[in-house]
């Protein structure tokens, strides 16, 4: 039998493990967790994997194929944290299980080969991303893509999930972007490892909108994923490895902030000082950078903004991304954002701030429930009258495009820096 070991191994007795024992069941996250008020299971919910990962760390149970699919079906949105009065942790009690089972070598060993490659073969390497992401676009202009995204079953359901790679993709530069006259700061700016090549022209709006608001804008060219995708998929040691990197890289390009336009990230590289503590040379640079890290909508609402000028005339909902709302507690900042830009009419959606299902690699590993997510989504959205839908998150954003073209719906998604870019460009 072996026992669940929690982060850094440190907690070695159920009365130590202050995290997991913090939760009094009292069921009020329930009502937040999408996987629970999809299926009504109480091994779906927090309180019950709460209870699943006790019995494992007590020696009742094992961390076998009778309790790890519970735990590979939660999205890690940490919807249940917000709800919780007890303040537990959910997202680090999951990350450590899913370390657990990563390191332990319980997934299938397709998916297992799968996502060791992803991780440690791709992730940490742009270059490899950027060519895989320059052969995916050769491959979409062909008709045969078209095909197989209509072949029904699984390969037309992958297809469909891909973005479009089609625009131009983001890459960093040696050069910093500079605004006329004297700069009020000098910011970093993560360019992350999809959003480029997703969504590069957001990227390119990021960029001008901090320089129209007095920024030198640096995107160092060393720098590399921010290690999400790694961390919540169980390879801890190598979220480590990027983190080190990305605050090497940072810290050597002395700027005032690091700037991240995709939550999930932003959350990441907050959390690099909790996840490097115990490490001998990187712990307290972690802890001041981390401290740096902002996302975009929040840093511009904090400066405060250059007031957009430029009419848009058009009406817009709003998505909250689960690691902006519950990781790092940011709804008022976009919506901020939104209500400054003349003509914008802001329509609040129902249930904004549930998990749209794509969750990283979730939409891949767990179609069924992230189809599922995706079609309630979608039906909250279309009963609302707008032209656009927006976000602060390039999975959510790929996730809501592919779900309202399938619905047959002309509102388009867009991240809220792309409207504000677009007001000032009027
Ligand atoms: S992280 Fe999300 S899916 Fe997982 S238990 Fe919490 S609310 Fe449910
Ligand atoms: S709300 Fe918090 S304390 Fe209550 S059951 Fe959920 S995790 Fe446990």
């Amino acid at each position: 039998m072996q026992p669940l070991v929690f982060a850094d191994n440190l907690i070695k007795k159920p009365t130590e493990n202050e995290d997991l024992y913090k939760c009094v069941h009292c069921g009020l996250c329930l009502s937040s967790c999408p996987t629970y008020l999809v299926t009504g299971l109480e091994t779906e919910s927090p309180r019950g994997r709460i209870a699943l990962m006790k019995a494992v760390h007590e020696d009742r149970a094992v961390l076998s194929k009778q309790i790890i699919p519970h735990m590979e079906l939660c999205l890690q949105c940490r919807a249940c944290e917000v709800a919780c009065p007890s303040g537990v942790p959910f997202g680090r009690l999951m990350e450590a299980t899913r370390e657990q089972i990563y390191v332990q070598k319980k997934e299938p060993f397709l998916r297992r080969l799968i996502l060791k490659i992803v991780f440690h073969h791709a992730l940490p390497y742009p270059r490899r991303l950027y060519f895989i992401g320059r052969l995916l676009r050769i491959f979409q202009r062909l008709r045969i893509s078209q095909i197989m995204r209509k072949i029904p079953g699984k390969i037309g359901q992958l297809h469909a999930q891909l973005p479009s790679l089609n625009g131009d993709f983001f890459r960093p530069s040696k050069e910093s972007f500079r605004p006329k006259g004297q700069a009020k700061s000098r910011v970093g700016l993560l360019s992350g490892c999809v959003m480029p090549m997703t969504h590069g022209s957001t990227m390119e709006a990021v960029v001008r909108v901090l320089v129209r608001n007095k920024c030198e804008v640096v995107v160092p060219e060393a720098q590399v994923c921010c290690g999400a995708l790694n961390l919540h998929g169980g390879d801890k040691e190598q979220a480590k490895e990027m983190a080190r990197r990305n605050l090497k890289v940072f810290y050597e390009a002395n700027i005032d902030a690091i700037i991240v336009a995709s939550a999930g990230c932003g959350s990441t590289m907050k959390e690099y000082g909790d996840l490097l503590k115990n490490d001998s040379e990187y712990a307290e640079i972690a802890q001041v950078m981390s401290e740096k890290v902002k996302d975009i909508s929040e840093f511009l609402v904090e400066l405060p903004l250059d007031p957009p000028e430029g009419n848009l005339g058009i009406s817009v909902t709003y998505q909250d991304p689960c690691h902006l709302a519950h990781a790092q507690r940011i709804t008022d900042a976009p919506r901020k954002l939104l209500r400054s830009i003349p003509g914008v009419n802001l329509i609040e959606l129902n249930s904004a701030n549930t998990c749209c299902g794509a969750a990283g690699l979730y939409s891949t590993l767990q179609p069924k429930m992230s189809q599922e997510l995706q079609r309630k989504k979608v039906e909250s959205v279309l009963q609302v009258d707008c032209e656009v839908m927006a976000t602060g998150n390039p999975g959510c954003a790929i996730q809501l495009e592919n779900g309202l073209e399938s619905a047959g719906s002309t509102i388009q998604v867009k991240h809220v820096i792309d409207l504000l870019d677009q007001s000032y460009n009027v």
